[in-house]
């Protein structure tokens, strides 16, 4: 995953957001274990929490939301 394309997504749900992070912060992602660099902040509306994750993270979790990127961020 460490030579993946950065995906700047902007989705925005009822219960959460997702957004690229400003170019200046630098977070690690926020999923256990994950050693990458965060490119995503995440807000979820249900927990009122923010995370930080990486391009594969914050897909994931889109995905977990139902929201319909997969498609769109994995076209060539
Ligand atoms: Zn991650």
């Amino acid at each position: 995953m460490a030579d993946a394309p950065i995906v700047p997504l902007t989705l925005a749900g009822r219960h959460f957001s997702i957004m690229p992070c400003p170019g200046h912060l630098q977070y690690q992602c926020t999923s256990s274990r994950c050693v990458e660099t965060a490119t995503h902040r995440v807000l979820s509306r249900a927990t009122a929490s923010t995370e930080w994750l990486c391009d594969a993270h914050t897909l994931a979790w889109a995905r977990l939301q139902h929201a319909d990127v997969a498609r769109s961020a994995t076209a060539p």
